[in-house]
């Protein structure tokens, strides 16, 4: 990231169904197909909401930060006062998805799309493909001039590789069936040099070319018509047992059914990030707190592929992996030293300030002295945890280091087996 000040930046995900991914409209209703998955209004296709993103991403990067030392509230976790505890309104979680405290409140600094289909996984008999549509082309990705146009509805487009590995039929045709569809083989298309489509100025395109080179043999575009026809009839529907949430016990003969994207489904998304130094105060840095906000994210987008998202968490539902270009752990911290080190000059400043002045002016400086303690206390504790952990890894090292460095061995070259001697044996 360059040094000079952006007000804003964003950022584009793939995101990887390892599992069914289940997100329901909500509310159980026993024993039909009642609980639909959301779709986007405007293409009717299935979609993970950006409100679920960021709703899980907040939790998780709580659970993240928590397991790294820092001090955080259960209030911090929700954004709002809970049973016990409010949120603090200063750690990085309260800071990115924003929090209310009493009088005070601040919205969240990261905006979060929806997740919407790139490419759904097929099984054909070449093996799997991934299918996506002429429109979907259009909107999310970068061709590099070569021109997709609009598909047929009796066609489909793919890599030269697909349409070799096709039995020809009697009149010389390639097809292909896609589940219950037969599509004519039409163009040949190179998409080796795809990549994501940028979304403007500020907007990062995260590098995926290792991602395509893995799939590019296995993508089909078909049209739109034919995409929303192949989705909707290969969602998995599933019947299972209704929990009671009470007791945690099966409910008599309580059956409910629900679809879910299945696994393999790719899904693209974006995150806009707002500068926090938008909002005035120095101690951000020109983009240390940006970063720290974007890397809050980043921490709880790693635990999605082991906690999962959606309604059907608990049942091992919904396990998806994020890629993208994450910040560094090397860049993070450097964020994190000058954020915290300009914090500490603030506090220092601010007690210097203090006693010069009385009544209301002294007691505004010292709630901002307050806030700003609370602060420094959470990334004390959080950096000291995290220093004992790299300083074990460290050691471990060493050990290794020392053990692998003692191994005393010679290796004579007569004893090296040459190329006449394999070549008798072979
Ligand atoms: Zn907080």
């Amino acid at each position: 990231m360059s040094n000079t000040f952006i007000s804003f930046k964003t950022k584009t995900y793939l995101a990887i169904a390892k599992e069914p991914v289940y997100v329901g409209t909500g509310g159980y209703r026993i024993g039909r197909v009642d609980n639909t998955i959301i779709r986007d209004s405007g293409t009717n296709l299935p979609k993970i909401p950006g409100t679920t993103i960021s709703g899980n991403a907040r939790y998780y990067s709580w659970l993240a930060y928590k397991s790294e030392g820092m001090n955080l509230t259960l209030g911090c976790a929700k954004g709002k006062r809970t049973e016990k505890e409010n949120a603090c309104g200063m750690c990085p979680v309260c800071l990115t998805y924003g929090f209310i405290k009493d009088e005070k409140s601040h919205s969240g600094l990261a905006y979060f799309s929806d997740a919407r289909i790139l490419f759904f996984p097929v099984a054909t008999m070449i093996g799997t493909v991934w299918v996506t549509s002429d429109e979907i082309v259009r909107e999310f990705i970068d061709t590099d001039g070569s021109n997709i146009g609009s598909v047929s509805k009796e066609k489909f487009l793919a890599a030269l590789e697909i349409k070799n590995s096709l039995p020809e039929n009697n009149s010389n045709k390639l097809f292909l069936n896609f589940g219950w569809i037969m599509l004519e083989s039409g163009r040949e298309i190179d998409i080796s040099l795809w990549k994501i489509k940028s979304n403007g100025e500020n907007s990062e395109v995260s590098d995926l070319s290792d991602f395509f080179k893995k799939v590019e043999n296995r993508i089909c575009i078909v049209s739109k018509e034919v995409f929303h026809h192949i989705v909707n009839s290969n969602l998995e529907t599933r019947t299972s047992v209704s929990i009671n949430p009470v007791t945690g016990a099966a409910e008599g003969g309580a059956l409910f059914t629900y679809e879910a994207l299945p696994r393999g489904t790719v899904f693209i998304m974006d995150v806009t990030y707002e500068n926090p130094k938008n909002y005035g105060n120095d101690e951000y840095g020109d983009n240390d707190g940006l970063n720290v906000v974007i890397k809050t994210v980043e921490k709880g987008f790693e635990l999605f592929s082991s906690l999962g998202i959606g309604g059907m968490g608990t049942r091992g539902f919904g396990k998806i992996e994020i890629k993208g270009s994450m910040i560094g752990e090397k860049e993070y911290w450097e964020s994190v030293k000058k954020y915290v080190e300009n914090l500490e000059k603030r506090y220092n400043d601010l007690q210097a300030q203090l006693e010069k002045v009385e009544g209301e002016e002294k007691e505004k400086i010292d709630k901002e002295i307050k806030r700003i303690t609370h602060s420094l206390n959470l990334y004390r504790k959080y950096i000291e945890v995290q220093k004992k952990k790299l300083e074990k890894q460290i050691n471990n090292f060493n050990e290794i280091f020392n053990i692998i460095s003692s191994i005393n061995i010679t290796i004579s070259e007569n004893d090296m087996p040459n190329e006449t001697e394999e070549g008798e044996n072979a």
